[in-house]
């Protein structure tokens, strides 16, 4: 059994391997998407899409018959900050993306997009789907639990307000952690490593037993995933 569980790292960015964590490993475009293939095993599910700051260099056809062999679609989204694609290229790439992985989990970046992007999910009926490093608005915490969506909480929790707020706020059957592992943040490059020091963070700023956490969160991914615990 695992004790970790990364719902969202770049493991193929990654020069090392981590044992004892389940990760889902997305991409990020063809070339990480074809890496990320290369590492699956036991302890990685690989997510394959094309990464909204990578829309407007990447061919969509190409992608869309990789979904069809990948545990997921991800990682995929709108970013409304930082992609150089015009919104509605975005959307187009979201959407088609989404429709190729059908059945399949959506692993979500949805930066100043938060709304947007839901809308998107819900009207395409996607099943599951989670927000990963959610630093969205509070009030669509509600919206994203009805549907049976979840949110990941990232390492960075122990430090941004923002992301601690949101901690505050979802319920915890909705809750997932990830590393976002093989991104730069703050001159840090972010590992599953880091999981473990999350863990304690929440666990201590929720007031909740550490293996409770654990417990739930091991549930909850493998709900999210649709992988089976028995075989992990
Ligand atoms: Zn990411």
């Amino acid at each position: 059994m695992y004790k970790y569980f990364d719902a969202h790292c770049h493991y193929s960015y990654l020069k090392k391997k981590y044992e004892g964590y389940l990760i889902a490993a997305v991409s990020m475009d063809y070339q990480s998407a074809m890496d990320t293939f290369s590492l699956k095993s036991d302890n990685v599910l690989v997510g394959v899409g094309i990464h909204p700051w990578r829309v407007h260099e990447e061919d969509l056809t190409r992608i869309l018959s990789l979904i069809i062999k990948a545990d997921f679609v991800g990682e995929v989204g709108l970013d409304y900050r930082f992609a150089k694609a015009p919104k509605e290229l975005q959307i187009k790439y979201f959407e088609e993306q989404i429709k190729a992985g059908e059945g399949k989990l959506i692993n979500v970046h949805a930066l100043d997009a938060w709304k947007d992007a839901f809308n998107i999910l819900v009207k395409n009926d996607v099943k599951s789907a989670i927000f990963h490093w959610y630093t969205g608005p509070i009030n669509l915490l509600k919206d994203i639990e009805s549907a049976g969506y979840f949110i990941s909480i990232n390492p960075s929790v122990s430090f941004q307000k923002k992301h601690q707020e949101v901690l505050k706020n979802v319920d915890l059957k909705n809750v997932l952690t990830e590393s976002d592992g093989g991104y730069e943040y703050r001159g840090k490059l972010l590992e599953p490593s880091d999981i473990p020091n999350a863990i304690s963070f929440m666990s201590n700023f929720l007031g909740i037993e550490e293996y409770k956490l654990v417990r739930i969160i091991s549930n909850n991914f493998f709900k999210a995933y649709g992988v089976n615990p028995v075989n992990n």
